[in-house]
């Protein structure tokens, strides 16, 4: 049955029996920050330790988009369609303009530099919601070795004033976050210091309020093995996360339906392709993808 582990046989009418898990590229350093540009058909994804954005077309396969990067992590559009990146090495969430040049967005709070901006997701208000975890300031690996100078916390960037909140500071590191569709759930993933067998890695539900508050936050599903890294909804409410042993598929009241295997760690994955079905995987140094039976939020 191909890749597949049905946990709960609702999730044989999400997946396709016949549908190969494809590789699309291999050997990368570590791969994270997929998005799917429907309108140039590509694939932007960050290969992080070396410190470059590569593209993905089916017709060219992989090449570089940007190299340096910032060593760049998770990304998202905005709704001008505008490419929005967190870089580790620079410590700030940058602006790609449809002419190329970038624009740091936020760089310091209160004066104090970011740590490591990790994942972003960007509200339909335009509010930029990201974390700020320590993950890309611990090593030279993925950004250089630097000094932290705030608290792990979630940030929400108001489109407007261009002022930065802190939404959520009850985090030993937040990861990857996004909205539910109706944007009234915001999805963050705890993954602790990522050492300790006993921190932290589970997904934690918010509830969104007036576009800008959170409330809540209790766990809503604990990923095993491995962590939530990264995670993505389909326009039904699910919940699709990285895993230690591939992609787990989580129902909206937080129970497992079924998984992926990609018989790798799976960092991030976004949904793509023409209707958005196709499942983009940055499994450690691999680029998968697959098609599926469900299509991805529209704006992820
Ligand atoms: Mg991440």
């Amino acid at each position: 049955m191909g890749p597949y582990e049905v946990i709960d046989p609702a999730f044989r009418q999400l997946i396709l029996q016949n549908a190969v898990l494809q590789i699309l590229g291999q050997d990368f350093g570590w791969l994270e920050g997929p998005v799917w540009f429907g309108d140039a058909n590509q694939l932007l994804v960050s290969d992080v330790p070396n410190d470059r954005i590569l593209r993905w077309t089916e017709d060219a396969g992989i090449g570089v988009f940007r190299q340096p990067s910032g060593f760049e992590n998770g990304h998202a559009r905005d709704r001008q369609g505008r490419l929005i990146g967190c870089s580790h090495q620079n410590r700030c969430v940058t602006r790609t303009e449809l002419d190329g040049t970038l624009t740091v967005l936020a760089d310091s709070y209160e004066g104090r530099r970011l740590n490591s901006p990790n994942d972003v997701a960007v509200h339909s208000d335009g509010g930029i919601w990201f974390s700020d975890p320590h993950y890309g300031i611990n090593t030279d690996y993925e950004g250089g070795k630097q000094e932290a100078e705030l608290p792990a916390r979630v940030y929400r960037l108001d489109p407007v004033s261009g002022r930065l909140a802190v939404v959520a500071d009850d985090f030993t590191g937040p990861n990857g976050l996004c909205f539910s569709p109706d944007e009234r759930t915001l999805y963050v993933t705890e993954t602790g210091g990522q050492f300790a067998p006993d921190d932290p890695r589970h997904i934690r539900a918010f509830a969104v309020s007036d576009a800008c508050r959170l409330t809540g936050g209790a766990a809503f599903h604990s990923v095993s093995p491995g962590l939530a890294d990264g995670l993505r909804c389909d326009q039904d409410g699910r919940v699709w996360t990285s895993a230690g042993d591939g992609v787990h598929c989580v129902s909206p009241e937080g129970a497992l339906l079924g998984k992926i295997r990609t018989g790798s760690t799976v960092s991030n994955l976004t949904f793509g392709g023409r209707n958005r079905s196709r499942l983009f995987i940055c499994a450690a140094h691999t680029l998968m993808a697959v098609y599926t039976n469900v299509r991805g939020a529209a704006w992820p």
